[in-house]
């Protein structure tokens, strides 16, 4: 069977989700070989084995943490060299997506981004995205070299399924050119406890209509009690009321979660270019015309002060 490899996100060996979403589509086109770079990639190992990594290549060299993204270039590179795989998988993010794209020049292959699925293929692995604010639905393979894909979060499944997860030491040469761009100092984000938006299994956003900032408290209720991440429109954002880092839409983040609740949000088309791919669609706006009931699953015609503290509540009384 031919090899697919993963790149592995990680935080100090805790391996996020959208990896093993990763590992399931990549068991789909062949037998998953994992790399995990950086420090702690050496802890992946377990994990990634019970999701069905046959292999886990690990390179803990210093020059990921100090240096910009080459030296990752340097280190996936080596990976395809020793496995010879049909596809590189990587999970969609911004500095994945520059990895990605740096490798495939490398390697004279094509490359395809944010892709929503990955399906095997004669020719090779057909890469599903959803284009044009979600409007069209391509597919579409690389036709030379080998495929490079970025896959976006929430994009399949995560299925435990054994593999053998046998680690192997990488040794990578850096480039000389890896040097070039260092960082020079790190802060941590203050953590909310809440998912990562892009990544989160349910986003519940909230718009103008909330009408101030302190409102923003009744979206961070809902999301807590579905355990989901708090997200935003530019009209909001630009008010003031939310931090830009929770922006959907076209100058904000993408997001494909299984369930995405917009509340008093229109439903403008640069919304619905960040979370049209979403799986459950519900929306919460007084005005029963509003154009985000045109893509909702359901709908909720109300006032969202009234309807999202019940909504809170009765989810808050089941859950209990
Ligand atoms: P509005 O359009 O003002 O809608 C507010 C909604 O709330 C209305 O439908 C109203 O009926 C409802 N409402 C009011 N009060 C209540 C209530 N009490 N209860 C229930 N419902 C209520 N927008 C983004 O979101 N993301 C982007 O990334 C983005 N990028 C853009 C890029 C460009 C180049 C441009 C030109 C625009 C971009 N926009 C983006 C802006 C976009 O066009 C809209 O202006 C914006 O999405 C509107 O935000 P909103 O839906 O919160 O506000």
């Amino acid at each position: 069977m031919a090899d697919v490899l993963v790149v592995v996100d990680h935080v100090e060996g805790s391996v996020r989700k959208p990896t093993l979403e990763l590992l399931t589509v990549a068991r789909r086109l062949g037998a998953p070989v994992a790399v995990a770079l950086g420090a702690g990639a050496g802890g992946t190992a377990g994990v990634l084995g019970s999701h069905g990594a046959s292999r886990v290549l690990v390179s803990e060299a210093p020059e990921f943490a100090d240096v910009l993204v080459v030296p990752r270039v340097d280190a996936v590179q080596r990976a395809v060299e020793l496995v010879g795989p049909v596809a590189v998988l990587f999970v969609s993010s911004g500095e994945n997506k520059e990895v990605a794209a740096r490798l495939a020049l490398r390697l004279g292959s094509g490359v395809i981004t944010d892709a929503v699925d990955v399906e095997a293929g004669e020719g090779g692995p057909v890469a599903v995205q959803s284009a044009f604010a979600a409007s069209y639905t391509t597919r579409s393979r690389v036709t030379r070299g080998i495929s490079v894909i970025t896959v976006k979060p929430n994009s399949a499944p995560v299925e435990a399924v054994e593999g053998a997860g046998a680690v192997e030491e990488l040794a990578v040469d850096f480039a000389g050119s890896a040097r070039g761009a260092r960082v020079v100092s790190r802060s941590a984000r203050e953590s909310t406890g809440r998912p990562e938006l892009t990544e989160a299994a349910i986003v519940v956003s909230g718009g103008r209509g909330l009408g101030s900032g302190e409102n923003f408290a009744l979206i961070e209720a809902l999301a807590d009690a579905l355990g989901g991440a708090v997200g935003a429109s530019r009209a909001a954002v630009d008010a003031g009321w939310y931090p830009h880092a929770h922006q959907v839409g076209q100058t904000g983040k993408s997001v494909s979660p299984q369930l995405y609740i917009a509340s008093g949000i229109s439903g403008a088309i640069q919304h619905r270019a960040g979370m049209q791919t979403s799986k459950t669609i519900v929306a919460i706006n007084k005005d029963a015309e509003a154009p985000i009931f045109d893509l909702v699953d359901y709908g909720v015609v109300g006032d969202l002060h009234t309807v999202v503290p019940q909504l809170t509540e009765e989810i808050n009384k089941r859950k209990g």
